[in-house]
């Protein structure tokens, strides 16, 4: 394992990553999480033609620019009003770790002593960046390092695609189509998407625009532990794929390890889910169902059979996560043989089943075992899930 330290700045400080305040008080826009629509209104108020946000656009996302003196087919004084008024300024990289697998984990401080994390996960031709959302989670599954640290705040969109900008950047100079390190984007690390769901979604849409990323909708997906009412208004918004973080094939059980159900319960979830699929133009989509394997918990071989009759008409396919274990949890992870025979169980009723294999481990970087560092704030968990309890009353389908 391999460690760089990098030295802080102090913008980075900012509590909110999405402004900054200039000379006279005034805020500086911060470019780097605007869509290509906000980018559009921001240079029509600068009385600026629309092309300049394609062109803003490009710089940024695709060849890494924090500043506008780069952008050359930009004209000297459109860039130095630019610079009065506007930044691109990432989220601060603390530390950057590589584990000897090619895994690179980035501890990113958001505020204070709040710190999230993304990893990087090469697989031959594929890169898969694990992207955090939140600081912390005010949902507090009951086998989830994330949620058992508490939940401070929403990350703003340009602390969320800033992970795939610094990720991308990391890896050397970048061209206008040159090859991609980061090549798929899975919103699986830190926080639950949907809690923050504009942030999230215009984020995901620049991981898949033309001018930014150029990602297919196939190769970027977010997972939801399940807040209903959100999901049923995804497609409105994106076309990414999506994965369900199951865990368990009844409510009884599910109840207990992701808390979430009792409001939302498994048969809600995966109606919601199937409409969100069904609702994309092109069909064979499946949902990825996520499932973490506890010793003596969720892994007997009753469950795999009990899953695989839940999942009977659902187009899905199924994703093993052995669980990892963290210092707060006295769970233990499933035994490679358990594992192996709940696997064989879903693949002879006809399931693609997959098993997430662990990397990372000296750096500690799975998916789904990102730490980082929250304080969480009193309450403010609750405030937060009340937010949306209030704001999208629960729909009983029939
Ligand atoms: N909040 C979202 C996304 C972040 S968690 C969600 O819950 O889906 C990403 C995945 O890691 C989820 O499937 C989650 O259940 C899983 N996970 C969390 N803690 C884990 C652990 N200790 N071991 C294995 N998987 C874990
Ligand atoms: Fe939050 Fe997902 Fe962890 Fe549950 S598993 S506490 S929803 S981050």
């Amino acid at each position: 394992m391999s460690e760089h330290i990098i030295p802080t700045s102090s913008a980075a400080q900012d509590a909110l990553a999405g402004a900054n305040e200039v000379a006279g008080g005034s805020p500086k826009v911060n470019l780097l999480g605007l869509s290509e629509a906000k980018l559009s209104d921001f240079f029509a108020s600068l009385n600026e033609p629309k092309f300049r946000a394609v062109q803003v656009l490009k710089w940024i996302h695709q060849l890494g620019a924090d500043n506008f003196e780069d952008m050359t087919n930009v004209s000297k004084s459109l860039r130095a009003k630019l610079s009065a008024v506007a930044e691109i300024r990432p989220p601060e990289v603390v530390k950057q770790l590589d584990s000897a697998d090619g895994t690179r984990k980035f501890l990113i401080r958001v505020s204070g002593n709040n710190v999230v994390e993304t990893v990087f996960i090469p697989d031959g031709d594929r890169g898969t960046l694990c992207v955090s959302s939140q600081v912390g989670c005010s949902l507090d599954c009951s086998f989830c390092a994330t949620g058992k640290q508490g939940f401070n705040r929403d990350l703003t969109a340009a602390e969320i695609i800033g992970q795939v900008w610094i990720a991308a950047k990391s890896f050397g100079q970048l061209t206008m189509n040159g090859p991609r390190a980061v090549t798929n984007v899975v919103m699986m690390g830190m926080g639950e998407p949907l809690l923050n769901f504009d942030n999230v979604v215009d984020s995901m849409n620049l991981m898949m625009h033309d001018n930014a990323y150029g990602l297919s909708k196939r190769r970027v997906t977010l997972s939801t532990s399940g807040v209903v009412p959100q999901l049923d208004r995804l497609s409105q918004f994106t076309d990414a794929c999506l994965a369900i973080s199951l865990h368990a094939p009844n409510d009884e059980l599910r109840n207990e390890l992701v808390p979430i159900n009792r409001k939302y319960p498994i048969a809600m979830l995966l109606d919601s889910a199937t409409r969100y699929i069904q609702s994309m133009p092109d069909t064979h989509r499946k949902i990825t169902i996520e499932y973490t394997l506890i010793d003596q918990v969720n892994d007997r071989p009753h469950h795999a059979h009990e899953l695989a009759e839940l999942l009977r008409d659902v187009p899905v396919k199924i994703n093993l996560i052995p669980f990892n274990p963290f210092n707060l949890s006295n769970y233990k992870r499933a035994s490679n043989n358990a594992i192996r025979k709940f696997q064989d169980i879903l693949m002879e009723a006809g399931y693609i089943t997959t098993v997430r294999t662990t990397r990372g481990d000296d750096i500690d970087a799975a998916c789904g075992q990102l730490a980082g560092s929250v304080n969480d704030i009193t309450k403010r968990s609750e405030r937060h899930r009340a937010r949306f309890d209030e704001a999208q009353p629960i729909k009983i389908l029939n």
